[in-house]
């Protein structure tokens, strides 16, 4: 059995999956033994290459001013009224995380749950993504998590063209400061909000894009994999493009 298709079942009971097909390993001919071994060894760069080495840094602006800078920002916009949506909200959600992340996920705005919270992705969804990332060997410590609009939009319908150029400028001015090494997009919304394209998540996926020089890569949002098993597989692989993108930026 090949490394991708042990990383895969792997993915799936990280996931919690409790039905795994199980191989049939009959005619494989690689020690699985190795592969395994093989596998740990990746997993463990994805851990550690991951943990912040100051020294390994080379932002212009460091992880406290980061941390600061954030902090004065969402002090600044936390009751902001540009659109309508500030009206229906119950909670302002800014994003959260590692102000000084490599990667930065950015979804299309907050949920039901999320509205109550004011924290990105802790509905169903997010509860999902937890369960990818830590599939991927990645904390939620570790990353920084935001979506395109701030405020939920009146039962989770798609945002406005008019909501995203009001919100936009905040996403902006997060990456601006973050200044992530790669962004995963989560969903076509956020893909087509930073990129300006309307082009589809099969046209949108597995290749490197740029916003504003950074690297970013496309992927499903995980409510796509609440409502259908089939996004998982491929949801999987772009995780694993993500660190190998993070693993060769990280190299240079
Ligand atoms: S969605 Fe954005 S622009 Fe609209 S009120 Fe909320 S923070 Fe302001």
């Amino acid at each position: 059995m090949n490394r991708k298709k042990i990383e895969y079942l792997r993915f799936l009971a990280d996931m919690g999956e409790i039905f795994i097909p199980i191989p049939n390993l009959q005619n494989e001919k690689r020690n699985t033994s190795t592969e395994l071994s093989d596998m740990a060894e990746k997993r463990a760069f994805s851990a550690a290459s991951l943990n912040k080495e100051s020294a390994e840094k080379q932002d212009t602006i460091s992880a406290d001013k980061k941390k600061k800078l954030l902090d004065e920002f969402y002090h600044q916009i936390r009751d902001c009224t540009k659109c309508a949506l500030s009206k229906t909200r119950h909670k302002f959600v800014f994003g959260a995380g590692n102000a000084d992340a490599d990667i930065m996920f950015i979804g299309e705005a907050p949920g039901g749950e999320e509205d109550l919270q004011g924290i990105p992705f802790v509905g169903r969804a997010g509860k999902l993504l937890d369960r990818i990332l830590a599939a991927a060997r990645l904390k939620r410590s570790e990353v920084y998590i935001a979506n395109v609009l701030k405020c939920r939009p009146p039962k989770n319908r798609d945002p406005l063209p008019s909501e995203e150029e009001m919100c936009l400028p905040y996403l902006h001015r997060q990456i601006e400061i973050i200044q992530p090494k790669i962004i995963c997009c989560l969903g076509r919304v956020a893909a087509h909000a930073l990129l300006r394209t309307k082009a589809n998540m099969s046209e949108l996926r597995g290749q490197v894009h740029k916003y504003r020089n950074i690297p970013m890569i496309v992927t499903y949002h995980p409510a796509a994999l609440l409502r259908s098993e089939r996004f998982k597989k491929p949801t999987w692989e772009d995780f694993l493009f993500l660190l190998d993108e993070l693993k060769k930026i990280k190299s240079r």
